[in-house]
């Protein structure tokens, strides 16, 4: 919904409170989630996932979610899908060439993005989008990396107090 999305972007640093405490709870919980699997939640979790961020973003699940590096503002509304701030058409008054009704989603990304405490990630440039991840969970992927990266920091720090040994070998 619209209003509902702008609203989202101006309170953007609530929503990424919301979302680091959010991410944090699911990263404890990986653990459970891998025995329970995650490609059995896949499903339960993307259905959730769409009615919540879909109400609040007009999410349209391209499995990738930038959200945290684009004010809260998704991307995937732009009409060409711009992953990487606006195309040259922004109108003067800050609305979008293809659909004149709406507000760029990048004008509203900068807005987002300075309300942010972490807002400066809106200077990463993101890859293309893979369109294979379409309509599946974003959040799940997410915690799955984030706790491999982890382990595997764990497992490099364990091979770098074995004497002799370097945390490559
Ligand atoms: S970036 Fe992708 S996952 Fe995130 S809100 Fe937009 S469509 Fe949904």
């Amino acid at each position: 919904m619209y209003r509902v999305r702008l609203w989202s972007i101006r309170h953007a640093r609530l929503m990424e409170r919301l979302y680091d405490t959010f991410e944090g709870t699911l990263l404890r919980l990986d653990p459970l989630l891998r025995r329970i699997g995650y490609a059995r939640l896949e499903r339960p979790v993307a259905t959730v996932e769409r009615g919540v961020k879909g109400f609040l973003f007009d999410c349209r699940m391209c499995g990738q979610c930038v959200l945290s590096s684009t004010g809260m503002s998704c991307p995937m509304n732009c009409p060409k899908t711009l992953r990487n701030g606006p195309c040259g058409g922004v109108r003067p008054n800050g609305h979008c060439e293809v659909r004149p009704e709406m507000r760029c989603v990048w004008v509203e990304a900068w807005r987002g993005a300075a309300l942010m405490n972490k807002g400066e990630a809106i200077m990463t440039v993101q890859g293309p989008v893979d369109h294979s991840l379409q309509g599946s969970s974003a959040w799940l992927r997410r915690i799955r990396e984030l706790a491999d990266a982890r382990a595997a920091g764990r497992a490099g720090d364990d091979a770098a107090a074995v004497p002799g040994r370097s945390p490559a070998s």
